[in-house]
């Protein structure tokens, strides 16, 4: 993965409540410190529900732990008439640095199309937060072999109209629906060919430099066993995790996957 410092991100979903939530990232603090081997080679990303940032946020706060908030999605507006929705300027009040952007599960379930995804990058980048822009193929187009121009436009698209300086925190997770709760996860072979052509096009779009340093994680079914041979590969900067992060031992496995 060159010089990119790995993220390892997890993405806790519609999962936990409130007194869950707050035990598990302390607790994955207390496995991780506990361990041998450091963690400060790699960054890890924790991606709570909305109502279980400001707690998990006063623990990294209080407790000065070297893990990074996020959360798992944003209101394309800044504020404004727009109920039931969240801005990227309370998300960052909030010390979220990350936003997940355009996961498959609120493109099924919320109809959230690439345009939509690239006014909700745009809104990230004007609140200072670091989208985390999912992308992936369904089964049916990874079958017709399509995956490779559906998932490079998707960066296409949500990218588009952005000036490269502006992207140097972004990231792209490339997360084939398929892999994605179902336990099948991708080869290491099939993930580092579509993160080394979304680099590639990045490259193409927005320049060498920033593809260059741009961390492109993959997502999709990522556990413990798998993590290792999916980190060797030279496109695949880190991973999203979805429920491998539920459980702090798993998640510290993953975290610690060059031991
Ligand atoms: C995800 O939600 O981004 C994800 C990859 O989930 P899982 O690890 O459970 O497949």
């Amino acid at each position: 993965s060159g010089s990119r410092i790995p993220l390892i991100a997890g993405n806790w979903k519609m999962n936990l409540d409130h007194l869950q939530a707050t035990h598990l990232v302390q607790k994955l603090d207390w496995v991780l410190r506990d361990a041998s081997h450091a963690y400060d080679e790699v960054e890890v990303a924790v991606f709570p529900p909305f109502t279980h940032l400001r707690s998990v946020e006063t623990l990294i706060q209080a407790d000065q732990l070297e893990i990074m908030l996020g959360a798992q999605d944003l209101s394309q507006h800044a504020s404004g008439a727009h109920t039931g929705d969240i801005s990227g300027p309370m998300l960052a009040k909030l010390g979220c640095e990350y936003v997940i952007i355009g996961h498959s599960e609120r493109r099924e379930q919320h109809q959230e199309t690439d345009a939509l995804v690239n006014l909700k990058v745009k809104a990230a980048l004007a609140a200072n937060l670091a989208p985390v822009i999912c992308v992936g193929e369904s089964l049916a187009t990874r079958e017709a072999g399509e995956h490779i121009a559906f998932v490079t436009r998707q960066v296409d698209e949500a990218l588009e109209g952005i000036e490269a300086s502006r992207l140097g925190r972004a990231v792209i997770a490339y997360e084939p629906v398929w892999a994605i709760g179902t336990g099948a996860v991708a080869s290491a072979e099939d993930a580092q060919e579509v993160c080394a052509e979304i680099r590639q096009r990045v490259a193409h779009t927005h320049g060498q430099e920033l593809a260059d340093g741009m961390r492109i994680l993959y997502g999709g079914s990522v556990k413990p066993a798998s993590i290792a041979e999916l980190m060797d590969k030279e496109d695949v900067d880190g991973a999203l995790v979805g429920g491998a992060s539920l459980t702090a031992e798993e998640f510290a496995q993953i975290i610690r996957f060059r031991s």
